[in-house]
């Protein structure tokens, strides 16, 4: 079967042709639908040798729909024929995260001090979803989708998920009255603009240096979109700061002004990794009662509640497709920042 693979670190992919995977014992053999691009596969892809414990060549793609063709002698043959998305966070599923539901903070994934970053899952460790099929672990990590449209269904796999944790593990600042700041208006930015508009919050400021990203938001119901979190200041203090603001892009220009426009009692949320660097204290002026987060991806019944939103028609995705040989170009389209919400892959 054709796969896109990281042969080398530091090198852009290959599509090159791979011997086609059998499920053995609990595994469930996927035909792959869909599968996003993540800006976090550059990250990775750029990365020197050394910092990830990920064997090469790897196929990549963390954010796949598919439909189940075959399961392995342990694994329960009823899948067969389901429409599914991954969760692309292979867990231990026994420590203590695992047990609260928290398998993003799964204690076998994490790296251990000066360590190297351990393998998580399809894309990112194992071999992912850029290929015509996906062999997952167990039918533990699949979500089904009841047919939605994968070219949907793939981005809620991360984008859509990621999105939702961010937000929903702040549910004690989401009301009507809420004052909420996206910056970043990309793949996760996107997704993130819909779901709060889902959950009822009162006010969505969009942040994007791209113009596409910014007519993007509007289209979304984004009350209104700035260039920069500076020219977006005198707005959001004109409704006495921001409760949350999501930081998508996590870069030096928008993670630390990203502080000065808190509310009292507001919170940054980081998801991008885009070098952004804050300094906090109790003496660095910052709103009263501030908080800093950097939430990891999202849990199983996250991406359950996500498929469910768009399943109900409240959340989808804004799309560029490519044909599974053109990967590596549009790698670089996402790299140059032409792409408007998220580009998927049709094997
Ligand atoms: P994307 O490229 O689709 O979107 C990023 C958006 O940020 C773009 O629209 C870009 O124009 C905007 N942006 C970049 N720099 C900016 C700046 N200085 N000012 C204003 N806007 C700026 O990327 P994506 O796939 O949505 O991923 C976003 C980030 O989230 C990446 O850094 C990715 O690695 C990270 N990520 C984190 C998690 C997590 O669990 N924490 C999960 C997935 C992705
Ligand atoms: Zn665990």
């Amino acid at each position: 079967m054709l796969a896109v693979q990281l042969t080398e670190w530091g090198r852009p992919p290959v599509v090159r042709e791979i011997a086609d995977p059998e499920p053995t014992g609990t595994e469930l053999l996927l035909d792959v639908d869909a599968a996003g691009l993540c800006l976090s596969d550059l990250h990775v892809m750029d990365t020197p040798s050394g910092v990830f414990d990920y064997p090469l060549p790897l196929t990549l793609g963390h954010e796949v729909a598919g439909t189940v063709r075959a399961v392995g002698p342990q694994a329960d043959p009823a899948w067969i024929g389901e429409t599914v998305v991954v969760h692309g966070i292979w867990s231990c599923g026994t420590c203590r995260n695992c047990a609260r539901g928290r398998e993003n903070y799964c204690l076998s994934l994490a790296r251990k001090p000066g360590g190297r970053n351990p393998r998580i899952g399809n894309g990112l460790g194992h071999h992912g979803g850029l290929a015509e099929r996906l062999l997952v672990p167990s039918a533990d990590v699949l979500v089904p989708t009841n047919g939605l449209d994968p070219t949907v269904a793939a981005p809620l796999a991360d984008a859509g998920l990621t999105a939702y944790h961010a937000i929903s593990s702040n549910s004690d600042l989401i009301d009507a009255s809420t004052v909420a700041v996206v910056i970043g208006v990309g793949g996760l930015g996107h997704m993130a603009i819909q779901i709060l508009r889902a959950m009822g919050v009162g006010a969505v400021i969009a942040v994007d240096n791209r113009e596409q990203a910014r007519a993007l938001a509007l289209a979304l119901k984004a009350d209104a979109s700035y260039p920069s979190v500076d020219e977006a200041a005198e707005d959001i203090r004109a409704r006495g700061g921001a409760d949350i603001v999501l930081d998508f892009a996590g870069a030096p220009a928008t993670v630390e002004p990203a502080t000065t426009v808190l509310g009292p009692g507001g919170r940054l949320v980081i998801v991008g990794t885009a070098g952004g660097r804050v300094t906090v204290g109790k003496d660095v002026g910052l709103a009263s009662g501030w908080q800093v987060r950097a939430p990891f991806w999202g849990t199983r019944s996250d991406l359950a509640a996500v498929v469910a939103l768009a399943a109900a028609g409240k959340l989808t995705a804004e799309t560029v497709t490519f044909d599974l040989r053109d990967a590596p170009e549009a790698y670089e389209q996402l790299r140059r920042g032409e792409l408007p919400g998220r580009a998927v892959v049709l094997p």
